[in-house]
């Protein structure tokens, strides 16, 4: 399933994806501004059972 991530400014479309975690910096070519998009791994309950044996 792919993600959109848009600008936070006007709203266009950037591009669609599946990102495990990173950071992005993408200066929107429509408004101008500059979007500092984040994505992080949300631990799920496997791996928090896996963390606390
Ligand atoms: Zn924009």
């Amino acid at each position: 399933m792919l993600k959109e991530y848009r600008c936070e400014y006007c709203n266009k479309l950037f591009f669609k994806g599946d990102i495990k975690e990173a950071t992005i910096e993408v200066k929107c070519r429509y408004c101008k501004n500059i979007n500092l998009i984040k994505t992080v791994i949300l631990l799920n309950d496997n791996q928090a059972s896996y963390k606390r044996s």
